[in-house]
């Protein structure tokens, strides 16, 4: 057992939160502190090297936290104060002053301008070194101690550091929640979130590669109604797109509960209600009275998508002539209300996070400090929040790691 080292801050995990709250507390000091990461494996940043397909979606075009939050189906409330104090526009603005410029995309996702993460890791790593913040890599801390104002921390081959303060930026994995519990936190039930549904009916994997632009989505599961609304994507093994992924978010743990099986109704064109839609295929017998019905899609539904959801009907009318107010009626629930079946839980290579972590009612958010161990600090992924697909997983990071290291600052010069 080697003899242990005093810091002024260890920082457990070395990953977003970890790198940035490292930085930050060297930023945010006065005195240049003395700070030691711990990564358990090889390398670290290794969720921000292929995060985004290598691409790094750092945040979010959304700086208004009251709208920011309605992307974390856990942590909602907590993160309004937070997001304030350091946000989106803080973020670009500090990543900038690195020389590290974005670009925003479409759908609101940020991008560095390189597309690459590899320059953010390089923007990390660079500060890093510049700031003398040591980094031990293979280092899997097992045991955290509190004795005497100060943590005692130990790693699984036995070396053993002393520190004023701890942070804990673990991520979803559950080594870092067994240290919390063992600190006195409690930590909620862990499952995963951002996810795709599969489907085991072949014509709804016969659509792969077809989308539509906007469907609602609605589910019920016990008592718990969930929606969402965005993009939909026809896959080999059933559905994805963004409002998929939303969805699958928010109802991460009831999902689990269920074994991943659900009804899931899908409006293909919430931007038209039922009578609208009825109206204009009843206008179609007038307009095109002998046409068959699958060969004339409508309402701008592609053909694939128009063929699959008339053959579902066994008294489909020859031509349009032929179909009756009532068939009509059943056609357009038919598009407004579909109903999948899911099936199972697919994967999103792009992204996904754990839902569920250390209670958030046991930690101060005003500094990420806890509120049983003093010195003890969260953040990151680690904590029961989680967000949907689209930046928010790395805003939560950057965010919570920034307070945390104004916490850290100011409980280190307490010691003075
Ligand atoms: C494939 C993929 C792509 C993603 N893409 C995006 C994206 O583009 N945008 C976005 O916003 N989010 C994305 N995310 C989510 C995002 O990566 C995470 O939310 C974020 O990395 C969380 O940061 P963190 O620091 O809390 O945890 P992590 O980044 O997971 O870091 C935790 C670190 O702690 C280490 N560790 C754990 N336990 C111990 C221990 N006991 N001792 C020492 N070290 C330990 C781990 O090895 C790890 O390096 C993606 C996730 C995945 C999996």
């Amino acid at each position: 057992m080697s003899q242990s080292e005093v810091y002024d801050a260890v920082i457990v995990g070395g990953g977003a939160s970890g790198y940035f709250s490292a930085i930050s507390l060297c930023e945010l000091s006065s005195e240049n502190p003395k700070v030691l990461i711990l990564e358990a494996t090889k390398q670290s940043l290794q969720k921000v090297k292929v995060s985004g397909g290598g691409r790094c979606n750092i945040t979010h075009h959304c700086y208004e936290p009251k709208n920011l939050v309605q992307n974390y189906p856990r942590g909602t409330k907590e993160l309004i104060g937070p997001l304030h104090h350091w946000g989106p526009k803080e973020m670009l603005k500090w990543f900038q002053e690195k020389g590290l410029n974005h670009h925003i995309e479409k759908d609101g996702r940020i991008f560095p301008t390189t597309n690459k993460s590899s320059s953010v890791i390089r923007c990390f790593t660079d500060l890093v070194s510049r700031y003398k913040i040591e980094v031990k890599h293979q280092t899997l801390v097992s045991k955290v101690v509190y004795n005497h104002k100060m943590y005692s921390i130990e790693d699984a081959k036995g070396n053993r550091y002393q520190t004023k303060s701890v942070l804990l930026a673990t991520g979803g994995v559950k080594t870092g929640h067994i240290i919390a519990k063992v600190l006195g936190h409690e930590v909620t039930s862990l499952y995963p979130s951002i996810f795709t549904f599969k489907s085991n009916v072949q014509a709804i994997k016969d659509l792969s590669g077809l989308s539509m632009p906007l469907v609602h989505l609605k589910m019920e599961i016990g008592k718990k109604k969930f929606s969402a609304s965005g993009p939909l994507l026809f896959t080999h093994w059933g559905i994805s797109g963004p409002a998929v992924l939303r969805i699958s978010a928010f109802a991460a743990k009831e999902l689990a509960q269920t074994k991943y099986k659900s009804l899931l109704e899908i409006d293909f064109l919430m931007n038209h209600s039922k009578s609208e839609i009825t109206d204009l295929l009843l206008s179609s017998k007038e307009l095109s009275p002998r046409k068959s019905l699958v060969s004339t899609p409508k309402l701008g539904i592609p053909k694939r998508l128009w063929a699959f959801l008339l053959s579902d009907f066994d008294d489909l009318p020859s031509c349009w002539d032929k179909a009756s107010h009532a068939f009509i009626e059943r056609l357009t629930k038919h598009i407004k209300e579909f109903s999948f079946e899911v099936q199972g839980r697919g994967v999103f290579k792009e992204e996904f996070v754990t839902c569920g972590g250390v209670q958030l009612k046991e930690v101060n958010f005003k500094s990420m400090e806890s509120k049983l161990s003093k010195g003890l600090f969260f953040a990151g992924e680690v904590l029961n929040i989680d967000g949907v697909t689209g930046g928010f997983n790395f805003q939560n990071a950057w965010t919570t790691a920034r307070i945390a290291a104004k916490g850290m600052s100011d409980h280190i010069d307490s010691f003075a």
